[in-house]
């Protein structure tokens, strides 16, 4: 099973805080202007969790895929 950050967007308030701290999981789509989840084969735990810990609304979870 493989573990996915998945974002909820309806509590996302656009910090940036999860670009910060992990740029190469979070970023923003260019087209629709709200953060998205990168589609890599592996997702870094430590920087994930990071991610989770430091997002201000909570809206960072994981999920097995
Ligand atoms: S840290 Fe949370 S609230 Fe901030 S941009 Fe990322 S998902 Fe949105």
């Amino acid at each position: 099973m493989k573990k996915v950050p998945v974002i909820d967007l309806s509590q996302c308030t656009d910090c940036d805080s999860c670009l910060e701290i992990c740029p190469e999981v979070f970023r923003r789509n260019k087209g629709t202007g709200l953060i998205e989840v990168a589609d890599l084969a592996l997702y870094p735990e430590d920087e994930v969790s990071e991610a989770i810990c430091i997002c201000p609304n909570d809206c960072i979870a994981w999920e097995n895929e």
